[in-house]
């Protein structure tokens, strides 16, 4: 694995070891590969949203990419879904190894997603309290 490629801008991934998890980044569009879960496991921990060094600018351009998109790992045509919490981030999922792949700027939001809900709840509460 240590030639792996961006499916979106055919940079090279270079690994990135992140509180014992294993991301790849790409060196040029700096996009995120997760394998299975690791988005997910990444996104509870406290300061993940470093690994996205990216520019938002260019995720969101890369994030319009047409055509298809191949898993770096297994090589299988990724599905592009949208996050069911927050309709603007759309991601790629690979239906065969469970990889995703986010955009630069896309991991940040999907972790921001994940904080202000918590408070939104709370404060319903409060509100109902009252
Ligand atoms: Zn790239
Ligand atoms: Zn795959």
């Amino acid at each position: 694995m240590n030639s792996t490629i961006c499916p979106k801008c055919r940079g090279r991934l270079e690994q990135v070891i992140w509180a014992g998890i294993e991301v790849d980044r790409c060196l040029n569009c700096k996009g995120i590969w997760f394998d299975s879960l690791e988005a997910e496991q990444l996104k509870g921990i406290q300061g993940s949203e470093s690994l996205d060094i990216g520019d938002q600018e260019i995720g969101s351009q890369l994030d319009q990419f047409k055509g298809d998109i191949r898993c770096p790992r297994c090589q299988a045509k990724m599905t592009r879904i949208v996050d069911i919490d927050q309709h603007c981030i759309w991601y790629e999922i690979c239906p065969k190894c469970q990889g995703v792949w986010l955009d630069a700027g896309e991991f940040t939001k999907f972790k921001d997603n994940f904080k202000p809900k918590g408070v939104v709840e709370r404060f319903r509460q409060v509100f109902r309290q009252t």
